[in-house]
């Protein structure tokens, strides 16, 4: 552990009634999911002294909390992703599909499962080995302190005690960008007006509530014993939107995403209590249906229906989180856009790529659509992960600079860990330098990237 991490403990000097602590650390990383994991591990391992911090009692995020535990490798999942995956399968009871190279369904391959779990304890080991990462989890963002154009520390709460970070860097992997926002970084919401970048298939007039789905992702498990199917009282058939993405998991549980669940602008309505409610009611109403289906009725889930039958199936879990897939897009020096992503890398000039990803343009919700990547892998330039305004922040999760369609085709969890890889690898650089983010040498960035194995050509 850095010294810099333990320095200055009673923070009796601040003045306040609660328990306080002072913390400091070269490059503070702000929430542990897909992005945070990768941050703090490549920043850490580049020889910073690291903190993460993290409000759940688990690493993870969307994957361990909204039980989105599934990758579909794509261009570009390399580096880091694939590491946690080898770390994983070494229990051979934590993933379904042992071959990482297996994956990307979109090309012949099949979805990687893995249990929630795994991932943790691959988080926490790969963490502990740099040495240099001190990871505070039960630990809540709620300021920043900004002072000219620089976060000089954030505030924390831990279980009744207000923690003080003090950072040269601070990264922000929060998924809704509320360390950049509370930074007084501009960001944009739903779907972005054809004025804004000329996107080939933006709307003329753009929907800030067009928010994508939302989901309560549940798991189900065959009881061996027949299963009378139930309604709750006021619950009826067809509450819920029937698409549904299913992913068996190692000890044969099935795992369901109903895509389309909830729509997503409740959230821009402080809904979460009802949105939360209300999918635990569409949860036992989308069981239900599928316990009921006629497979004759069509649709690629009636393929499990007509194999396996739910007749003995029972649901064993439902996810601690709602799985947000959107909210605020922060603004940062470039934005990844459409153009990018129907370009492909050849036709793409940004001088500055740190990640690729081919997945599909693929929006949920009452404005869903779907269309595979014309051409190819795209990059991702590391501008996106600089928001405009403040010199010491970085951001590395769905929440960095995408246009909403951008998003919908990039905010895949190992493509989020691949630019937390690329946020951690250039803070790493930053310390050693004392250089600010903005004037990172690229070619020195892309270059210890590519020798991590992260893909970017
Ligand atoms: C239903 C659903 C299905 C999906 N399907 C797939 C799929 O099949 N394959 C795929 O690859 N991707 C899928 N995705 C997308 C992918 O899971 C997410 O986009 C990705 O995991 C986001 O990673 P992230 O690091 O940006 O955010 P997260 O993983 O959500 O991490 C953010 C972290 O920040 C923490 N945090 C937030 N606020 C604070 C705070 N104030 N203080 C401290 N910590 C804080 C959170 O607790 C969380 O741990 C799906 C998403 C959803 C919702």
């Amino acid at each position: 552990m850095g010294k810099a991490l333990l320095a200055g403990a009673a923070g009796a000097a601040l003045g306040a009634d609660a328990p306080q602590e002072r913390l400091r650390a070269q490059v503070c990383v702000v929430g542990g999911g897909s992005g945070g994991i990768g941050a703090a591990l490549a920043a850490a391992r580049g020889g910073a002294d690291v903190l993460l911090v993290e409000r759940e009692a688990v690493l993870g995020g969307t994957m361990t909390l909204a039980w989105v535990h599934t990758w579909e490798p794509c261009s570009g999942a390399d580096g880091i992703p694939r590491e946690l995956y080898d770390a994983m399968k070494l229990d051979p009871s934590a993933v379904s599909v042992p071959d990482y190279a297996k994956g990307s369904p979109r090309r012949g391959g099949c979805a990687l499962p893995f249990e929630p779990r795994a991932l943790v304890l691959a988080a926490n080991a790969a963490l502990a080995a740099t040495g240099r990462c001190r990871v505070l989890v039960g630990t809540t963002f709620c300021k920043a302190r900004v002072e000219g154009n620089r976060i000089a520390a954030i505030e924390a709460w831990f279980h009744g005690k207000r923690l003080t970070i003090e950072a040269d860097l601070f990264i922000d992997c929060t998924a809704d960008g509320d360390l950049c926002a509370d930074a007084g970084c501009a960001f944009h919401l739903g779907e972005d007006p054809k004025n804004r970048y000329n996107e080939p298939s933006a709307p003329e007039t753009a929907d800030e509530a067009a928010l994508n789905a939302c989901t309560l992702v549940y798991r189900i498990t065959d009881t061996g014993v027949k299963q009378k199917p139930h309604l709750p009282p006021g619950v009826k058939p067809g509450l819920c939107p029937r698409p549904v993405h299913i992913v068996v998991m190692p000890n044969g549980d099935h795992l369901l995403n109903a895509v389309g669940m909830i729509d997503g602008n409740a959230l821009l309505h402080l809904d979460y209590s009802r949105m939360m409610a209300e999918a635990y009611r569409r949860v036992a109403e989308h069981f239900h249906w599928l316990q009921t289906l006629d497979p004759k009725e069509g649709g690629h889930w009636t393929r499990f229906v007509r194999d396996t039958g739910y007749g003995t199936w029972a649901v064993t879990g439902i996810a601690p989180r709602l799985g947000v897939r959107e909210t605020r897009r922060i603004l940062g020096e470039a934005v990844l856009t459409e153009h990018d992503c129907q370009a492909g890398l050849r036709g793409q000039k940004h001088p500055d790529l740190i990640a690729i990803s081919d997945h599909a343009v693929d929006i949920h919700g009452r404005k869903g659509r779907l269309y595979e990547v014309p051409n190819g892998p795209y990059g991702i330039p590391y501008r996106c992960l600089l928001p405009r305004g403040v010199a010491n922040l970085m951001i590395a999760s769905r929440a960095a600079s995408f246009s909403h369609i951008a998003a919908s085709s990039c905010r895949l969890s190992r493509t989020m860990m691949t630019l937390g890889q690329a946020a951690g690898t250039a803070a790493a650089l930053c310390v050693k330098h004392g250089t600010p983010p903005r004037q990172v040498d690229i070619k020195e960035l892309q270059s210890s990237l590519k020798s991590q194995g992260v893909a970017i050509s």
